[in-house]
């Protein structure tokens, strides 16, 4: 199974370029199926035209628009590999058998049926099948997956053929110990487990589609990421125990920026039980998506505290209405809300064993002049926010205290990283 992302099939000499590779993996000797993504930025651009024909279009049509992308890239890709002389098909996510529920925009794959390219395979082609789409079971209408859906494609069908790996094909050498678009000395790794590709994809890394590594966990897929312009071993995904058995045993594995959320404080909450859950209840109610939560102790005589928390920017005014109009049942002060903040998290399975991990951050923070607004952890992620325009400058002095840094360059092939 090989999926090739946007940036990798970016115009017409690309296509060609990935279409002898998929022919040499062929002629190898390997029966070869093939994922899609669209072209460059196609799925953007087919966002904006949809935002500029209606303010807020339509979630069935949206999805029928979407899924266009991965149509052009799919036919152009198997009309190249033709060119090469084998024979390639090219199949919607639908033909291919992802059947989905209906939930458009992020749909979920409920079941995989791919007699279709079960039979190219033994007819000898080479089946291309479009990315990021299904069909619902009960709508039968046409559903995407969730922006970066493609890898999910890919790994369901490698699951559902048995595919002996899938190898996702980016513009980077693999995964990242931090984002080479901001970190130039950050280096790809060989091995990391699912567990820490998920708290980096959960916390801004833009390396996986969280529910691809889900479903490759689950289902037990080999997964390769490596870049599609350069012949590099990429990284392996891995187990715990894999990692616990093997040579290479890094304590960190990366650090992630995640720009997407806001914090929101609510000044002088009364500090008696019942009064978070009252408070959380409603925002619950209200669609708010929490990540971190802080509450002070309170102070002195007034029997007040602050209660602080964060959740996407999208949902800040949602959540600033929902607190609105609560206020007097609640009886807090007033609101605070600040969009300039960054979550940083550093990540690694390591890290449940080894002590001074949460010191050496917070000295690294220091001596940049970096203050620490909120913290939280996992079991192998410390995250912490601090001003959005130092987090740049943040990641880069954490990737070298925990001694990440390489001697040379990273590479970064193409893809305008949007
Ligand atoms: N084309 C879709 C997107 O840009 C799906 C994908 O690339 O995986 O989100
Ligand atoms: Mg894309």
């Amino acid at each position: 199974m090989q999926k090739y992302g946007g940036s990798s099939v970016a115009d017409a000499a690309s296509v060609k370029r990935v279409a002898q590779r998929i022919v040499d993996t062929k002629k190898q000797g390997n029966e070869v199926v093939v994922v899609v993504s669209a072209m460059g930025d196609t799925t953007d651009e087919l966002i904006e035209l949809a935002e500029q024909v209606s303010p807020n279009p339509a979630a069935r049509e949206l999805d029928m628009l979407l899924t266009a992308g991965e149509r052009i890239s799919m036919a152009v890709l198997a009309m190249a590999i033709h060119d090469l002389g084998l024979e390639a098909r090219s199949y919607t996510g639908s033909q291919a058998g992802l059947i989905t529920d209906s939930t458009h925009g992020k749909a979920r794959i409920i079941d995989v049926a791919p007699e279709r390219i079960q039979k190219a395979l033994s007819e000898g082609a080479i089946p291309i099948v479009a990315g990021f789409q299904g069909v619902s079971k009960s709508t039968k209408d046409i559903t995407t997956l969730g922006r970066g859906g493609s890898d999910t494609t890919a790994v369901a069908l490698a699951a559902a053929l048995k595919a002996d790996f899938c190898e996702i094909y980016t513009d980077v050498d693999g995964i990242f110990t931090a984002d080479p678009r901001i970190v130039k000395k950050a280096h790809p790794l060989k091995t990391i487990t699912y567990e820490e590709v998920l708290e980096l994809s959960a916390n801004g890394a833009k390396v996986l589609h969280s529910r691809c590594v889900e479903y490759a966990r689950r289902f037990k897929v080999k997964v390769h990421v490596r870049s599609s312009f350069s012949n590099n071993e990429g990284t392996w995904l891995i187990t715990e125990d894999e990692r616990k058995s093997g040579m290479e045993q890094a304590i960190i594995s990366g650090v992630a920026q995640d720009l997407a959320d806001a914090k929101v404080t609510i000044v002088g909450v009364p500090d008696k039980p019942g009064t978070a859950a009252t408070i959380f209840e409603n925002i619950a109610n209200a669609g708010v998506n929490i990540d971190m939560i802080v509450q002070n102790v309170s102070v002195g005589s007034s029997g007040k505290t602050d209660v602080t928390f964060t959740c996407p920017k999208a949902d800040g005014d949602k959540a600033l209405k929902c607190l609105e109009s609560i206020k007097d049942k609640i009886n807090f002060d007033s609101l605070d809300y600040d969009d300039q903040i960054a979550k940083i998290s550093l990540v690694g399975a390591g890290m449940k064993s080894h002590p001074g991990v949460s010191a050496t951050l917070f000295r690294a923070m220091a001596q940049i002049g970096a203050n620490i607004e909120m913290i939280s952890t996992s079991e192998i992620r410390l995250s912490v926010v601090t001003r959005a325009s130092i987090a740049a400058k943040a990641v880069e002095a954490i990737h070298t205290a925990f001694e990440m840094d390489s001697d040379n360059e990273a590479i970064v092939y193409a893809g305008t990283g949007r």
